[in-house]
């Protein structure tokens, strides 16, 4: 296997790190040190976008003849081959209410790719925000972790793009979402001083007016308006695959890795190489529709 023993130093660096867990963020600093190399401009940064893992204390329990767990164990290695430089979990981590064990087997069955790439996991509707902190502890070290009170916000800064994951975690196991003031101000006062770079932001609740989608989903769009640099949102909740737009801000929903709710949608992660441009994103689906398994969509944001 090409670049083992290096990726073997790497591996043996990173468990040092994460023994003492250290991370809502299982994370190193190669993102923060690429972004200092002077060819910085014409990279392209892969990311491997996951999301509604909804990983379950208990093998057999599952949704509509899914099994998250297995989906799990089968897209983390497809994952660590792809040689992500960072990884996203985009929310709903655990099965419906975030108990610890849920959080202790998502850690177990993500360690794998922990070993080789800092993942980020965003908190959703099914999570639960103490429960979640108490396996995966906040690590000072990261210098991602953002003072929003009672919510997880992280900055994560690339080459390409500077990734902002919201909280959208409301109520546990009610559906409907909320940013809520603290964060939707940390975000009003952040935007304007980070103008260099495109910025693309995670949030787990879909973006529409639905009842059960993110309830100040309007307040958010007013506050991205106006910067321009805010080019995509990629969100999750619905278990669904598409690409739309909104004030000229792509709005990228990604499918789930747990199961879908519908037979037309593909279960599975998105292989993302972000670049300065846009994103080229690659469905890899493990389940439900696999149509379009390894299909490229080239979203470009100019
Ligand atoms: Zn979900």
């Amino acid at each position: 296997m090409p670049g083992f023993f290096h990726e073997a130093i790497d591996r043996k660096q990173f468990l040092s790190r994460a023994t003492s867990l250290g991370a809502a963020m299982l994370f190193n600093s190669t993102a923060r040190a690429d972004s200092d190399t002077p060819a910085a401009n014409q990279e392209r940064f892969r990311v491997a976008l996951l999301s509604d893992t909804h990983i379950p204390v208990t093998a057999g329990d599952g949704h509509r003849g899914f099994l998250p767990q297995e989906n799990l164990a089968k897209v983390v290695p497809q994952v660590v081959e792809s040689q992500p430089k960072l990884a996203i979990v985009n929310g709903d981590a655990a099965r419906l209410d975030g108990q610890v064990g849920d959080y202790e087997k998502l850690r177990e069955l993500l360690t794998p790719l922990a070993q080789v790439a800092p993942i980020h996991i965003g908190l959703g509707n099914h999570d639960d925000r103490g429960n979640f902190f108490n396996v995966f502890p906040a690590d000072a070290e990261s210098k991602t972790s953002q003072p929003v009170t009672g919510k997880h916000v992280s900055l994560v800064d690339t080459p390409v793009v500077r990734i902002v994951v919201l909280d959208s975690l409301l109520y546990v196991n009610k559906v409907a979402g909320l940013l809520g003031k603290n964060q939707r101000d940390w975000l009003a006062e952040f935007l304007p001083t980070a103008t260099d770079k495109p910025i693309a932001c995670f949030v787990h609740h879909t973006l529409d007016d639905g009842d059960g989608s993110l309830l100040d989903v309007d307040r958010l769009f007013s506050i991205v308006r106006p910067h321009k640099q805010v080019k995509a949102i990629f969100y999750g909740h619905s278990h669904r695959y598409e690409v739309s737009e909104r004030d000229g801000v792509k709005l990228i929903n990604l499918p789930a890795v747990g199961y879908n709710f519908t037979d037309d949608q593909p279960v599975g992660w998105v292989d993302a190489e972000f670049h300065q441009s846009g994103v080229a994103m690659t469905l890899k689906t493990v389940g439900g529709n696999q149509n379009n398994n390894g299909k490229t969509t080239d979203v470009i944001w100019g």
